[in-house]
C-alpha cells in the first residue's frame, strides 16, 4: 500500500516544518537531570517509637547499611528517667552515579519513661529548629549553599500487640501532623497471622480518622498513568498503616539468600510481598514518593511554618521593635523628628490633591 505522492510530500514538508518550529525548550527537563544529578540529592528521615520495636533493624534493612555500628543500649534503670534524645546518622550513599545523603534522625528513649506526658516535645522541638535554621538561612545573605536539615518524613513505629493506637500513639501523631509527613507503620508484623493484621490496620485507620490525625496522604495518580502504575498506587494507599518485618540476617530459603528470620516452623521474609509491606514501603519511600515527600515537606509544612513565624513577628514589631523576635530582623529606622514631620507634610500633601 503505497501512500500517495501527494500525502507522503506533505508529511515531509510539515516535518520540515515542525523543525524550523524547534526552538529547543524540549531539552529543558534533561538539563534539569543534569544538573540535579551533579548536585546530588538528600533526604532526611526521621524514625519515631518505642525502644525495642525494630526501628533500627528497619532501617538498615531499607537501605541496606549499617547505620547503629556504635550504639549504646540502656537498662531498664538507666530508661525510667530516659529523656528523649536526638540522634542523626548520615551516609551517602551512590547508585548508578546518583548520589544520596542520607540522613536519619533517630530519636531513643521516646516512650521509654514511667512518665510519658509530652514525651513528643523534644521531637517536635527538633523539627521546628530545622525549620527555624533554614528560615534564618534563607532570609541571610548567603543563600547559595544553605544545609537543608528539614525532616521530610517521620516513620512511626505503632507495636503489634495492642488493639489499636495507644494514647501515646495518637498524642505523638497528633502533635506531628502538621510539622511533617507521618507514615504510620505496624512494626514486627511476623508476630501476627494475616487476619490479625488486617484487624489492626483496620483498627488502627479508623482511629486515625476518628482521632482527626493527618497522616501523609499519597497524591492522586495521574490519570494518564498506565494501568499497572494505577494498580500499584491503589494497593499502597490501601496498605496503610504498611505492616514491617526487619532482620539484619541473610538466611537461605528455597535454594536463595534472602533477607529474613529464621525461625524454628520456617522462614519469614523480609522482601516478599505476602509476608509484609517492607516492599511496598521502600518503594513508596525511595522509588516513588520520595520527590512529593520533599515537596510537601516544603510547600506545606515549611510554608504554614514560615507564615507563622511572619505572623508572629509583624505583630511583635508592631507592638514593640526591640523585642527579641525569632529571628534577626533588620532593624526599622525608628524617623527622628524632623523626618517625621516631612512625612506628615507629605501626607497632607497627597490629602490635597486627592482633594
Ligand atoms: P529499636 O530499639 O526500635 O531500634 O529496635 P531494634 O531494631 O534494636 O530491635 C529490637 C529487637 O527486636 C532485636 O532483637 C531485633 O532483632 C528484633 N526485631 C527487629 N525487627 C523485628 C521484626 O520485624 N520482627 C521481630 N519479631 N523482631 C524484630
Amino acid at each position: 500500500h503505497a501512500e500517495p505522492l501527494k500525502y507522503k510530500s506533505k508529511k515531509k514538508a510539515d516535518k520540515n516544518d515542525q523543525e524550523k518550529q524547534y526552538v529547543g525548550f524540549a531539552t529543558l527537563p534533561n538539563q534539569v537531570h543534569r544538573k540535579s544529578v551533579k548536585k546530588g540529592f538528600d533526604f532526611t528521615l526521621m524514625v519515631a517509637g518505642e525502644s525495642g520495636l525494630g526501628k533500627s533493624t528497619l532501617v538498615n534493612s531499607l537501605f541496606l547499611t549499617d547505620l547503629y555500628k556504635d550504639r549504646k543500649l540502656l537498662n531498664a534503670e538507666e530508661r525510667i528517667n530516659q529523656t528523649v534524645e536526638i540522634i542523626k546518622h548520615t551516609v551517602d550513599i551512590e547508585e548508578k552515579g546518583v548520589k544520596l545523603k542520607l540522613t536519619i534522625v533517630d530519636t531513643p528513649g521516646f516512650g521509654d519513661a514511667v512518665n510519658n506526658a509530652e514525651c513528643w516535645k523534644p521531637i517536635t522541638d527538633y523539627i521546628d529548629q530545622q525549620f527555624e535554621q533554614y528560615f534564618r538561612d534563607e532570609s541571610g545573605l548567603n543563600r547559595k549553599n544553605i544545609q537543608d536539615n528539614r525532616v521530610h518524613c517521620c516513620l512511626y513505629f505503632i507495636p503489634p500487640f495492642g488493639h489499636g493506637l495507644r494514647p501515646v500513639d495518637v498524642e505523638f501523631m497528633k502533635a506531628l501532623h502538621e510539622k511533617v509527613n507521618v507514615v504510620p507503620l505496624i512494626s514486627k508484623a511476623d508476630c501476627l497471622t494475616p487476619s490479625e493484621v488486617k484487624k489492626l490496620k483496620d483498627r488502627v485507620r479508623e482511629e486515625i480518622d476518628k482521632f482527626g490525625i493527618k497522616i501523609y496522604q499519597f497524591p492522586d495518580c495521574d490519570s494518564d498513568e498506565d494501568e499497572e502504575f494505577k494498580q500499584q498506587d491503589k494497593e499502597l494507599k490501601e496498605s496503610t498503616p504498611f505492616a514491617v518485618i526487619g532482620s539484619n540476617t541473610v538466611v537461605e530459603a528455597k535454594g536463595q539468600r534472602v533477607r529474613g528470620r529464621l525461625y524454628p516452623w520456617g522462614i519469614v521474609e523480609v522482601e516478599n510481598q505476602s509476608h509484609c509491606d517492607f516492599v511496598k514501603l521502600r518503594n513508596m519511600l525511595i522509588r516513588t514518593h520520595m520527590h512529593d515527600l520533599k515537596d510537601v515537606t516544603c510547600d506545606v509544612h515549611y510554608e504554614n511554618y514560615r507564615a507563622q513565624c511572619i505572623q508572629q513577628m509583624t505583630s511583635k514589631l508592631t507592638q514593640d521593635s526591640r523585642i527579641e523576635s525569632p529571628i534577626p530582623i533588620l532593624p526599622l529606622p525608628t524617623p527622628d523628628a524632623e523626618t517625621e514631620k516631612l512625612i506628615k507634610m507629605k501626607d497632607q500633601e497627597v490629602g490635597f490633591l486627592k482633594d
